[in-house]
């Protein structure tokens, strides 16, 4: 049986900021028609398209999805003050604390329209039997260390022998990258074997770079080079690397990124939260560098809204440079869709509305009133990008597979994921004491 949205705008992100008005058809995962004449078939289940909007989904390309279990957790703290608070929390999870922590926020984002995310967590197999249930997309990066405790390469051998043993990958869905946390958590040796094996296995590398001024200047008083520039010195650059926050870095390192075609996750809202710094976004689009939107993890933004980090990514671009031109509309959606798919490395399967890809649509309800007044041809454009709220979101398609209906999720107990999490945050900070 196909799945058939019927006369609704959509915008393709294929290159034109124009809305279209037509039907898009889908049979098992991916999108097989869309345009003005597909007449329904026998048998297809029909989705209205009636003042509705059809966009990509969006892809949160980096994010510590689990983390939602220490949401509000160690408040005004800059990074390095944060993460020496956060992490002996973070050690106290359970198994149980990580799959209900991941199976929240995979809600929370299905609810909110992102259909795929890219995790660097502890335990992410908790993760994966989250997707189990969610029926959400993701590229699972367990994350390694071995400056904070030692036990660096136990974890990269489980989380190899993991992926690859791995026999179900959730009909694609699930794929996976090895994730080194960041220079000041990850030994040089260490992080040019796990950039190795993700060589080896064709694997992105996901990991921290350059998130605060600290950060470049520890790096530079304990290897005599910055951030980048030791990287590139340990060959660590010369895979597929995704790169969140990107934040602190010079000419030359720009540069280099560009001629590494490193991969760039943006996280606005946590990055203001922390107060890192602010995204130099006109150096990296002035050379062409693949940029996507992320929120980070939940203990450090707070929520997991791909809507709201657009809208912050271009507000900030604009006071921080006095260029109001800069991330447009179209450019702000296409940092949350496509360019986060490509981020990912993911773009000839997701990112788009195309015949060939997979069919991963978010549907968002135009009957409210930050909708109005609009036209199709250019201020409805400036609405999603500016206006539109997750709430907004009625429907989720996750690989031809309607996962959230009329704003509820089709395949999670919601009640139950809130109960579950009550009572496990409960009992977490009940052993803290
Ligand atoms: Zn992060």
């Amino acid at each position: 049986m196909a799945l058939l949205i019927k006369d609704i705008l959509y915008l393709p992100m294929t290159g034109s900021p124009e809305l279209k008005r037509g039907s898009i058809r889908m049979e098992g995962q991916r999108i097989v028609a869309i345009g003005d004449h597909i007449i329904p078939a026998w048998g297809d289940e029909i989705i209205s398209g009636h003042d509705k909007c059809a966009l990509p989904g969006f892809v949160n390309c980096h994010c510590h999805a689990a983390m939602s279990m220490l949401r509000g957790y160690g408040e005004a703290l800059p990074l390095r003050e944060w993460l020496a608070k956060v992490q002996p929390a973070e050690n106290a999870l359970t198994a149980e604390d990580f799959f209900w922590g991941a199976l929240l926020a995979q809600m929370e984002m299905l609810k909110a329209g992102i259909t795929c995310y890219a995790d660097m967590y502890f335990d992410e197999s908790a993760a994966y039997w989250a997707m189990e249930e969610s029926g959400i997309r993701a590229v699972l990066g367990e994350g390694l260390t071995d400056n904070i405790d030692g036990k660096g390469e136990i974890a990269l051998k489980t989380t190899l022998q993991w992926i690859d043993n791995m026999k179900n990958d959730l009909e694609g869905k699930v794929t996976f990258a090895l994730a080194p946390h960041a220079v000041y958590s990850c030994s040089g040796p260490y992080l040019k074997e796990v950039a190795a094996e993700a060589r080896s296995r064709d694997l992105p590398l996901h990991l921290h770079i350059a998130e605060t001024k600290r950060e470049q200047e520890n790096c530079l008083a304990a290897t005599g080079k910055r951030v980048l520039p030791y990287l590139d010195h340990l060959g660590v650059l010369t895979g597929k690397v995704l790169a969140a926050h990107m934040i602190h870095l010079n000419e030359e390192e720009f540069e280099i990124t560009r001629e590494r075609d490193i991969r760039i996750a943006h996280c606005p809202q946590s990055n203001m939260k922390l107060a890192s710094g602010i995204f130099p976004y006109p150096a990296y689009q002035k050379r062409g560098v693949v940029m996507g939107l992320a929120t980070d993890g939940p203990a450090s933004n707070n929520d997991l809204d791909m809507l709201e980090e657009m809208r912050t990514a271009s507000l900030l671009q604009k006071v921080a440079t006095g260029d109001p031109t800069l991330l447009n509309p179209y450019d702000a959606l296409h940092m949350a869709t496509a360019g986060a798919a490509a981020a990912l490395f993911l773009d000839d399967q997701i990112g788009t509305l195309e015949v060939g890809k997979k069919a991963d649509i978010t549907i968002l309800s135009l009957k409210r009133p930050h909708f109005y007044p609009r036209n199709e041809k250019n201020s409805l454009l400036s609405h999603l990008a500016f206006c539109a709220k997750s709430g907004d979101v009625h429907t989720v398609i996750v690989n031809g597979k309607v996962r959230v209906r009329d704003s509820q999720c089709v395949d999670i107990d919601e009640g139950r994921v809130y109960h579950e999490i009550q009572q496990h945050a409960e009992e977490f900070w009940r052993r803290q004491r």
